[in-house]
């Protein structure tokens, strides 16, 4: 009799794990299908990442039903995970290939970061928010990511011993372009950044070219957190 209430539940438990998988996996492949291939996203590799990423082991517990809604949720500390479609949006426009090493500022949930582990090489990750970084890094490792190297601190110094970088991508929004993200792209790199105050920011795509010049294309309105700045 225990035998067989213990074989049952353990079938139950099979069920019930495999299908909420399931349900999630759905969920990724509709919020690729329904809302990132119609708003332009084309890139195969960004696609095919965006329905790799569990982003519902990235955000509290009380908001996982709604980890696959197109949209920003908060994750602790006032910040919150980026919208996928941005996400999908800006890792398309550094044109990620293998090989590459990329810069993120601001980890947040590690979510940015998770989708260009996917792709490229070797990802920098800083953040400024202690508590959110460590949480990032501790959920990033246990899903089994080994290519993300992590950082707590300020943004605005780029990370100098690992330039330069293939790309940046910045995930919060200066009013001005940090220096030194620019000086640490590599010759040929690429920068997305949100330039602007709260209300009117546009993502930036910044270039430098082989001839050493550095051009600035807007290709959005978008709203992100403000990026701070520490003394250090
Ligand atoms: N990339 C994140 C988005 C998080 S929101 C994700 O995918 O979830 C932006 C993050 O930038 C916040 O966590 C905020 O704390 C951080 N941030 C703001 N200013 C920063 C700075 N100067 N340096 C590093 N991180 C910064």
């Amino acid at each position: 009799m225990k035998a067989s209430m213990f074989f049952w539940s353990f079938i139950l438990l099979f069920f019930w794990s495999s299908s909420s998988q399931d349900r999630f996996q759905q969920q990724r492949e509709n919020l690729v299908k329904n809302q990132l291939i119609p708003r332009g996203i084309k890139n195969k590799a960004v696609l095919e990442a965006m329905r790799s990423v569990e982003r519902h082991l990235m955000v509290p517990k009380d908001v996982q039903k709604h980890a696959y809604e197109d949209r920003p949720l908060p994750i602790g500390s006032g910040q919150t995970i980026s919208q996928p479609f941005i996400v999908a949006f800006m890792t398309q426009a550094i044109q990620p290939e293998p090989g590459m090493k990329v810069l993120e500022i601001g980890t947040g949930s590690g979510y940015q970061a998770a989708v260009l582990a996917e792709i490229v090489d070797e990802v920098y990750t800083i953040e400024t928010v202690e508590a959110l970084g460590k949480k990032a890094e501790k959920t990033l490792t246990g899903m089994g990511y080994k290519n993300i190297f992590y950082k707590i601190g300020d943004g605005y110094h780029g990370w100098e011993e690992h330039a330069p970088f293939d790309a940046i991508i910045v995930t919060a929004a200066p009013e001005e372009i940090p220096p030194r993200l620019i000086e640490q792209l590599k010759t040929g790199g690429k920068m997305v950044i949100p330039v602007g105050p709260s209300a009117n920011q546009h993502l930036k795509l910044i270039e430098k070219k082989k001839n050493g010049k550095i051009t600035s294309k807007e290709l959005l309105p978008v709203r992100f957190v403000p990026f701070t700045r520490r003394d250090n």
